[in-house]
């Protein structure tokens, strides 16, 4: 598959994940991996489902066994592995760092005004009929599936902006010098998948004032929160805006 022209390299390294709603399927190698390795729970993308966690299970068992035999090839012993007092202490600063950033803390502090207000709101979902399929929607179904998007969007991302800005942190603090450019490459990318991710949740909270207007102070507050996490992320990362993302950046 690597060598197959059509698939864009490293499409993959900087996007959202959201295969459902990616227009670049045919041209990710990862989403032909994935549909060739689950092809059971791909006709199925539930994560829940038992069948998806088994065919991972089996990939886990056969990816080990992959990665004795690379060691073996190259004479590797994994229990001779040497991480020095060192190494484990820059690690252990690195984490730190991230956990302790200010970023790191306002996307947590989003995850959890976001997650609490989806928690209290859950009823209301159900009464506007945002889990029916479409085919059985009755009603306003143009609403209905407007609804739907807005809080699918904010679920993918709510929990992604952290990561990704954690992640983009890391790569910052690794790059030390020019030997180091790949740390920066990185960072710069997942800053701007973040960054992204922030951009479409807070058209998506626009959207949701429209739905549930008693609920606009508290979705503002979100948005208030996620405008100033946009505007500082971007002067953390000068280069994150300008990133170019294989593929979807490319023209
Ligand atoms: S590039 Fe698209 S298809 Fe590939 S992993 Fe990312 S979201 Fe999925």
């Amino acid at each position: 598959m690597a060598s197959n022209p059509n698939f864009i390299p490293g499409i993959y390294n900087y996007c959202d994940r959201w295969c459902e709603r990616c227009s670049f399927t045919d041209k990710c190698m990862n989403y032909a991996m994935e549909k060739e390795r689950f092809p059971k729970s791909h006709d199925n993308p539930d994560v829940d489902n038992e069948v998806f966690w088994e065919e991972l299970a089996e990939t886990l068992h056969d990816t080990l066994e992959m990665l004795r035999e690379m060691m073996k090839e190259r004479g590797i012993d994994i229990d001779e592995i040497e991480v020095t007092e060192e190494d484990e202490k820059k690690e252990e600063d690195l984490r730190e760092f991230t956990k302790n950033h200010f970023l790191t803390k306002m996307a947590d502090e989003y995850i959890k005004m976001g997650d609490e207000w989806l928690k209290r709101m859950e009823p209301a979902f159900e009464e506007n009929g945002v889990y029916y399929d479409r085919s059985d929607m009755e009603g306003d179904k143009e609403k209905m599936v407007a609804l739907r998007d807005a809080l699918e969007v904010i679920r993918w991302y709510l929990f992604q902006i952290s990561v990704k800005i954690q992640r983009a942190l890391q790569g910052m603090q690794r790059h030390e010098g020019p030997d180091d450019e790949a740390f920066l490459y990185d960072s710069n990318g997942s800053a701007k998948v973040a960054l992204l991710g922030i951009d479409r949740s807070l058209s998506a909270w626009q959207r949701m004032t429209g739905f549930f207007p008693k609920e606009e102070d508290n979705i503002i507050d979100m948005m208030i929160l996620l405008g100033r996490l946009r505007e500082k992320t971007e002067k953390v990362f000068p280069g994150a805006r300008k990133f170019k993302r294989p593929g979807f950046d490319e023209g």
